[in-house]
């Protein structure tokens, strides 16, 4: 039978059912999967030194048997050690803080590491990387359970060593029973025969411009490189092409939000918005009337409003937004506003009614829990107009809701939506404008990829005497003291949070810290009231104990990163945070976010293991939350940005930011160049294009929609 993209991995020579079986857990169930089985990094083993001629101030790679090895503290370190042994003599390797290894590496193993070499105590190598060459017993064990012709590649490990020098190894992901280094073999087996079935849709006229290698050789370079530079254009060609089908999705959301339905001209009546100015207590900072001009304008053109207001919390984007709202009811139109959470609706509804009582006008609110009746007149004064400003969260979209007017829709914390959730809500409806709210400032180049159909105003700066927080870093030594400073600031009628990190391995073992947390603190302090909430809390369970935290009942809560984004309970000035370096500094950010709200001073007090690492420090030196998102997105890369921030939607596995930020650029330019030539892509010329880029984004069918 010819191989076919949609062959069955099984059938695959030196797979069959068994390792068909383990590549399903690594999502590779066809020939095209194998294909697009990526290594997730290299070992450059193109000049491997003799582990005696490795000297201390070199980087080296070496490889060697381990004959020795075990994990002794240093410190409050853990250090696992092991020593190497070649032809030519031995070395010991260290890895501070990894003990863990003691559990994989074993004695007998061949050991490829690459790291530099330095002096502590004799001669010692610090691996940045290593890869399990050949296992004791691995070449006799595969080849007992492969008794089928098929089973040659359980053999090659033996072989390795002189396999992988003068080469740079690519190294898969992998799981138990299936590792990276199999993987390798049969993908290397296979290549040619599968680099045949892909096939080239970038126009070569673009890889040229680009200095692009053609697919085939990508792939080749990205599975076989010869040297490291070689995967390297490998993998910049794969992420082109996920920018440009990102960027041609997007440049077509974008034409469509457009000029689908002519928008309305609001104009400024000089009414309501001039009222609620005269009545806020402050005047707007310079951010907020840049973002202001910019929105107005936007409302008063005959082209839709498709914009993203980006700010840290704080930085005052509900007034804005309440502005624009009014813009649109003094037109004679409706204004929604759209929450993602009940709660968050309800605290919304609340500042709406505190800002907008001096205008006479009251903020419907829609939700779940209200009664039947009581939603069935929400709805019939949606329906007659009577119901001006309506807060809600996004089941009033999907509830069959009319509206009389509709003439602006405002969405909180829309990164939960992706590109194609917003063509979708943007479909809908009589064509109202649309404004998008981030509490999550992020990096252009990664604002181009997430909101690339977007235009954006951002508010950097937050207003005069407001928001201001201590952020303080603490080790074990500090704690007790820490915990003073906590009931202290109790004790003067203050609340506080203390949030532990999610454990990714094993939740179990976080809830276990959190809810052992919440009884320590509990038993340390009986007359406070200690609240806790975490991820296997229903989500009305959560409401109830984030409820009476807003409303001072609980004096303290211990929680895992799942308080909300947008919480505003203006009496919490104390943030803990416990093993800071477990979590991402724009997510230390946002948790700093959620104190500093209300007039009083207030504190983050980062509660780190060991040393302070300079990340944490460079952390708290700073209240930006766009040069936090810099460093961010330096130190986690975007794949992990992208995961974290948004789920359906986004494909983006190869492309790297900032890194590949000039790629982005042109990837941008030429797809915007090509949707306003061929708005739809259905000239023949762009078939391809357009098969490529629905096959990425299916939902993006809406947008590509003929006809
Ligand atoms: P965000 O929605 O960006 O988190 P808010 O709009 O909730 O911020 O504003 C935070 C607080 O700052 C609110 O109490 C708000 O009334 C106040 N505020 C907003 N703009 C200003 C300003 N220009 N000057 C002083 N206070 C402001
Ligand atoms: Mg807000």
């Amino acid at each position: 039978m010819p191989l076919r993209l949609d062959t069955p991995v099984k059938f695959l020579k030196g797979i069959g059912e068994r390792r068909a079986e383990l590549f399903a857990k690594l999502g590779v169930e066809t020939a095209q999967d194998l294909l697009w089985h990526l290594p997730h990094r290299y070992l450059d083993a193109s000049a491997v030194t003799p582990l005696a001629e490795a000297r201390v101030g070199g980087e080296y790679a070496c490889i060697g048997r381990v004959v020795a090895k075990k994990v002794v503290p240093l410190r409050r370190l853990r250090v696992f050690r092991a020593v190497l042994r070649d032809d030519s003599g031995v070395l010991e390797c260290v890895w501070p803080g990894q003990a863990f290894l003691d559990r994989s590496i074993r004695e007998g193993q061949t050991l490829l590491v690459s790291g530099p070499v330095r002096f502590y105590h004799g001669r010692q190598m610090a691996p940045r990387e290593f890869v399990v060459l050949d296992e004791p017993d691995e070449a006799a064990a595969t080849e007992a359970a492969h008794t089928s012709p098929t089973g040659r590649v359980g053999r090659e490990g033996v072989a390795d060593k002189a396999h992988v020098v003068g080469k740079v190894l690519p190294v898969y992901p992998a799981t138990e029973g299936l590792s990276h280094k199999t993987i390798r073999a049969l993908i290397d087996r296979h290549l040619n025969d599968l680099i045949a079935l892909a096939e080239e849709t970038m126009p070569a006229e673009v890889l040229k411009r680009l200095s692009l290698p053609p697919l085939a050789q990508a792939l080749r370079a990205v599975h076989h490189p010869d040297d490291v530079a070689q995967a390297e254009q490998g993998r910049q060609r794969l992420a082109f092409d996920e920018l440009f089908d990102l960027q041609l999705t997007l440049a077509r959301a974008r034409t469509l939000a457009k000029t689908a339905r002519a928008g309305i001209r609001f104009e400024p009546k000089r009414d309501l918005t001039t009222k609620l100015r005269e009545s806020l207590p402050f005047e707007f900072t310079a951010g907020q009337k840049q973002a202001l001009k910019e929105i107005v304008a936007d409302m008063g053109s005959p082209e839709r409003m498709h914009r993203l207001l980006m700010g840290d919390v704080g930085t005052g984007k509900t007034v804005v937004a309440l502005f624009a709202m009014l813009l649109a009811v003094e037109n004679g139109y409706q204004a929604v506003l759209m929450a993602p959470t009940e709660l968050l609706a309800e605290q919304h509804a609340r500042t709406l009614a505190t800002m907008l009582a001096p205008l006479g006008i009251i903020p419907e609110v829609v939700l779940g829990r209200h009664s039947a009746p009581e939603k069935q007149a929400v709805r019939k004064r949606l329906k007659d107009g009577g119901a001006r400003i309506v807060v809600g969260t996004h089941a009033l979209f999907q509830e069959s809701v009319e509206f009389r007017k509709l003439g602006l829709v405002v969405i909180d914390e829309q990164h939960r939506f992706g590109v194609e959730q917003r063509a979708a809500l943007i479909g809908k409806g009589e064509g109202p404008d649309v404004l998008l709210l981030t509490a999550t400032p992020i990096p252009r180049s990664l604002a181009l990829t997430l909101y690339g159909d977007l235009d954006v105003s951002v508010l950097r700066e937050r207003p005069p005497g407001r928001g201001e927080i201590t952020t303080g870093v603490r080790t074990a030594a500090g704690r007790e003291k820490v915990w003073g400073f906590v009931r202290e600031q109790v004790d003067t009628g203050r609340q506080a949070y203390v949030v532990l990190p999610i454990i990714e391995e094993s939740e179990k073992a976080d809830l276990r810290a959190a809810t052992t947390m919440a009884e320590e603190l509990a038993a340390r302090w009986p007359d406070v009231t200690v609240g806790l909430v975490h991820g296997r809390l229903k989500a009305e369970e959560r409401d109830v104990v984030m409820r009476r935290f807003r409303a001072g009942e609980l004096q303290v809560l211990v929680s895992t990163t799942v308080i909300e984004v947008g919480i505003d309970v203006p009496n919490a000035t104390v943030m803990v945070i416990d093993h800071p370096e477990r979590f991402g500094l724009a997510q230390l950010h946002q948790l700093r976010g959620r104190v500093g709200r209300g007039g009083n001073a207030s504190h983050c007090i980062l509660l780190a293991e060991g040393r302070i690492p300079p990340r944490l420090k460079a952390f708290a030196a700073t209240q930006d939350g766009f040069k936090i998102a810099e460093l961010d997105l330096e130190e986690r890369g975007m794949g992990d940005l992208i995961g974290a921030r948004q789920s359906g939607g986004l494909t983006i596995r190869h492309a790297k930011l900032p890194e590949d930020a000039e790629l982005l650029q042109r990837a941008r330019e030429m797809a915007t160049a090509v949707i306003a030539k061929d708005p739809d892509l259905t000239r023949p010329a762009n078939k391809e294009l357009r098969a490529r880029a629905l096959a990425r984004y299916p939902r993006a069918v809406e947008l590509f929609r003929v006809g």
